[in-house]
């Protein structure tokens, strides 16, 4: 299908057909689907915009990143469909490894995803044998690499399930996620939750590593000041002061009506 660039929800559109086109392909997976549409719910309620709070915790996650002895980035599906060469750019930078790893795994999936990220440019990618378990998981969601996630220091987790980002968490990691619902666990459990689009938060963070490269203080300051508890309280009030601001606005006309109004 043809997307107009005029249409209203184009951005959004053009995304859906992504990850229709990777359905296809067999790179992301039914369950992914739906996973994105809870996604947008919640980008609508943010005005589809990084909040103030969100900036916050995305400069955080790069002073994390950019101290991190051994960081690596977690790649599904979802991320790899939509944000592979955004994905790939923050490897280069920082450099961290990439390990793809999937709820729903399969050998043959895995080798998929892995290719298209060593394709988008990512410097080393992880996923295809691993050699490690994290405890506390069961079955293939806990498989991982020595190199890779099992041993690393900071993991930023884009579009992780809850009980993952906790396991992670409870082997004394620094986990970032990017999750647009700031009530689901991954949110609440992430030691830096980023509640942001995942195309528009890799950018950010890498922009941030960037610039906190060249500014160790700066690094270690934000690294000690940041509050997640009172980031993650912000992008709540954030959500009330949005929906109490639409709540007061003057009801629309109907259409029929603007239209005429229009045309005279
Ligand atoms: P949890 O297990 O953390 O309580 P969940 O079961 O909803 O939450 P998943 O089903 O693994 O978690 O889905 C991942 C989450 O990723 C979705 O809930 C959604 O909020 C979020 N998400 C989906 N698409 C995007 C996107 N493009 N950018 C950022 N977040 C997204
Ligand atoms: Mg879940």
């Amino acid at each position: 299908m043809r997307i107009p660039k005029s249409h209203p929800r184009y951005e959004s559109l053009i995304r859906r057909e992504k990850l229709v086109r990777a359905w296809k392909a067999g790179i992301v997976v039914p369950e992914g689907l739906i996973a994105h549409g809870r996604g947008e719910a919640f980008d609508y309620l943010l005005g589809e915009e990084t909040t103030a709070p969100a900036l916050v915790a995305e400069k955080a996650a790069a002073a994390f990143l950019v101290r991190a002895k051994r960081p690596v980035i977690s790649v599904n599906g979802n991320v790899a469909a939509l944000a592979s060469s955004e994905v790939a750019r923050l490897a280069k930078r920082l450099p961290a490894v990439v390990e793809v790893n999937l709820f729903h795994r399969s050998d043959a999936r895995v080798r998929r995803i892995v290719r298209i990220m060593r394709d988008a440019g990512a410097p080393t990618v992880l996923g295809l044998r691993p050699d490690a378990t994290i405890p506390h998981l069961e079955s293939k969601r806990a498989l991982a690499h020595r190199r890779g996630i099992y041993r690393a220091d900071v993991v930023l987790v884009p579009l992780e399930d809850g009980d993952r980002t906790e396991a992670l968490v409870r082997m004394g990691k620094t986990v970032i996620s990017i999750d647009l619902n700031p009530l689901s666990r991954t949110s609440r459990m992430a030691s830096v939750p980023i509640v942001d689009e995942v195309r528009r938060a890799l950018p950010t963070v890498e922009k941030f590593v960037r610039e906190l490269q060249a500014d160790p203080d700066e690094t270690a300051r934000i690294c000690t000041e940041y509050d997640r508890r009172g980031n993650l309280a912000a992008v709540y009030s954030f959500l009330e002061w949005r929906l109490g601001v639409l709540a007061r606005r003057p009801k629309a006309k109907p259409r029929a009506t603007r239209n005429r109004r229009a045309r005279r």
